[in-house]
């Protein structure tokens, strides 16, 4: 694998004085690391954990940074269903609920450092004891299944996909399994890595996975809100970002580097780095002068980023079980997932996160996303309509009394919002981590790339990515500064 010129490694320090409320206590002081003299500005677009953190490492070095964020809130896409204020009737849950990542990977990752620094219960997401498989309309443990062949083979696929040394062809083609357990690859090699077991390539996937150098470990945090612990450990340069501004155009034809948001105010900066979804990038959603070079173009449109929603329902009772962590193998629900597993005694809501072509298709029925969810839960439990849980409002004939409104459930439809377009990023058949090194490449030394979909140490798609490419591109920045 290229990466463009061996750069020297700098401490990577962290801006000092964070704020911690006070369930979130004990985090280490890092070595802050040398100051690097630098009189200019540099913005950084998108607040989400790329931005964030390379704003943090970059202002610990003393370097003057500005980052503009489209939305009205921070975090991107770690966002919690409690921090969205403007949503009036919430779920029954006593645990976060999030709407997009959920699962933190690997105790020593970039992701797992930080959650370390605090002291929080984590629930480890012990698969072999949580999860459930459906074939045929039934959801069963691994256990359960005994020695069904069909769940054995996909689950040996995904057992040795770290080793693939196959066909450069998709999860799909890769697999070969029976018609009878495709939903379940699906879920496990297809949606699972962003997109279907059609267009999520194995040997992507397999590369990728080869090159994590972090454990394995799967886990929750008890009580926090990830978007929380996202603007808790960056609150240093919380007060660095601007809010609800989308950039629009970067023109770097000049000296300076020209910035115009969407309400035509520009500002000039020195250098800038761009951590917007690679959707945005790829749908123009951001404008550059001149146009970005044709290799980047290449590469960047090799990487796939699909749609991606995420349906939360609340329920009357737990009909899928005590102990259920993930359901694999929906066709309309490819994950569905209990975040309340070993968080709380009352656990009744159920989420859903569906990628790819699925994803658009339950987009486009709008709200009869939610029916469609509900008939595969029906036809697997028989009751899962039944025990939606649905808001009391005011009975209209009878004062003081209450009726049944309307159904308890919430979905971020990520695909469909203009500042993320998609879900995750994945390497489709056909392309491979070189093309995520090839998208982030600098162009002049003036602009810059990081966010998952740029990360080289096989954690794109997750926040571990993001906040790989945060620390790679912080390195290059000063590199640049420093050897000008
Ligand atoms: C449904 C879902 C589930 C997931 N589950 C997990 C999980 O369990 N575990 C895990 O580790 N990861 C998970 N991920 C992936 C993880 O959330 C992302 O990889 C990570 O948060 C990406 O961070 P980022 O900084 O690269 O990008 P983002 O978080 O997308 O940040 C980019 C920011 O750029 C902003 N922006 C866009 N356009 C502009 C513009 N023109 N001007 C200014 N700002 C702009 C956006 O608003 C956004 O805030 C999940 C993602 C989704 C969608």
């Amino acid at each position: 694998m290229k990466r463009r010129k061996a750069i020297k490694s700098i401490g990577l320090g962290l801006t000092a004085g964070l704020w911690l409320p006070s369930a979130l206590s004990s985090c280490k002081k890092d070595d802050p690391g040398p100051e690097v003299p630098f009189d200019g500005t540099v913005a950084i677009i998108g607040g989400g954990a790329a931005g964030l953190y390379t704003a943090d490492i970059l202002s610990s070095k003393g370097i003057n940074v500005i980052i503009f964020e489209a939305s009205n809130q921070l975090g991107g896409r770690v966002r919690s269903l409690r921090n969205q204020h403007e949503i009036l009737v919430q779920t029954s849950a006593d645990f976060p609920v999030e709407l997009g990542a959920e699962v933190v990977y690997g105790s020593s990752s970039s992701w797992g450092n930080i959650i370390k620094n605090y002291t929080l219960t984590r629930i480890e997401l012990d698969t072999l004891s949580t999860e459930q498989f459906i074939l045929e309309n039934q959801a069963k443990s691994a256990t359960d299944w005994g020695a069904d062949a069909d769940l054995q083979a996909v689950r040996n696929f995904i057992d040795s996909l770290p080793s693939y040394s196959g066909g450069d062809v998709s999860m799909n083609q890769a697999a070969g399994v029976n018609a009878r357990a495709q939903a379940l690859l699906n879920s496990l090699a297809g949606n699972r890595f962003g997109s279907n077991s059609d267009r999520v390539g194995a040997k992507g996937v397999a590369e990728a996975l080869s090159l994590i150098e972090h454990d394995n470990a799967a886990y929750l945090i008890k009580t926090n809100p990830l978007q929380d612990l996202i603007t808790s450990r960056f609150s240093g340069v919380v007060g660095k970002v601007q809010l609800n501004t989308a950039i629009k155009t970067i023109n770097y034809s000049g000296e300076k580097i020209i910035l115009t948001d969407q309400n035509s105010n520009q500002v000039e900066v020195d250098k800038v780095i761009v951590t917007a979804p690679l959707a945005v990038l790829k749908t123009a959603g951001i404008a550059f002068s001149p146009g970005l070079p044709a290799a980047k173009v290449t590469a960047m449109n090799k990487i796939g980023m699909d749609h991606c929603l995420r349906i939360i329902i609340d329920f009357k009772r737990n009909f899928w079980g005590d102990n259920s962590g993930y359901l694999w193998g929906g066709t309309q629900g490819p994950a569905y997932f209990n975040p309340g597993v070993s968080r709380s005694e009352f656990y009744r809501t159920l989420s859903v996160t569906v990628h790819g072509p699925k994803a658009k298709e339950l987009s486009d029925l709008g709200d009869g996303m939610l029916d469609a969810v509900l008939a595969e839960l029906d036809a697997i439990y028989g009751v899962a309509s039944l025990y939606v849980r649905k808001q009391l409002i005011p009975d209209p004939n009878s004062v003081g009394s209450f009726i049944e409104g309307d159904r308890v459930w919430f979905k971020a439809d990520w695909g469909k919002d203009e500042f993320f377009k998609g879900g995750i990023s994945y390497l489709p058949p056909g392309s491979s981590v070189q093309d995520r090194i090839d998208f982030s490449a600098p162009i002049n030394n003036k602009v810059f790339f990081a966010g998952e979909a740029t990360d080289d140490k096989g954690d794109a798609g997750t926040v571990n990515g993001a906040l790989n490419s945060a620390a790679r591109v912080a390195e290059e920045v000063v590199q640049a500064i420093i050897n000008a």
